[in-house]
């Protein structure tokens, strides 16, 4: 069964890209341009995944983020923050909203796919899922 990404990025471009690389290896992505619509996507759809941008309109990618963590469905799901933001600290800031796991912008096509991929696989462990 193809897994779901959620994909909640405000840029046209960077949506593109990544919807594209993931399709291209039978992802299924669902994708929202900002936050609020991201979080009722990602309680209808109840995604494999999340990648999160953090610099996004209204509300940022942290407060997304523990928006998420608080739906019941949404628990357990990864949440990957994407960012392009240089600063030091942005990581620790990602992990302590309840991010998994932090990618940098500009996402590489040679290693995006495969660092999802294990993201998802260690999420779906049989011990995890009766
Ligand atoms: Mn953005």
């Amino acid at each position: 069964m193809s897994r779901t990404v959620l994909l909640i990025e405000d840029n046209p471009q960077n949506r593109y890209l990544a919807t594209f690389l993931l399709e291209q290896s039978g992802f299924t992505v669902r994708s929202a341009g900002d936050g609020p619509q991201g979080i009722e996507l990602a309680k209808s759809v109840v995604p494999d995944i999340i990648l999160l941008d953090i610099q996004l309109p209204t509300m940022d990618g942290y407060a997304v983020a523990r928006l998420l963590r608080g739906i019941e469905d949404l628990k357990r799901t990864p949440i990957v923050a994407v960012s392009s933001y240089a600063m030091v600290g942005d990581e620790d800031r990602a992990l302590a909203a309840g991010c998994n796991a932090y990618i940098e912008k500009p996402i590489d096509p040679e290693t995006f796919v495969a660092a999802i991929a294990r993201l998802c696989a260690a999420e779906q462990s049989p011990q995890d899922r009766p």
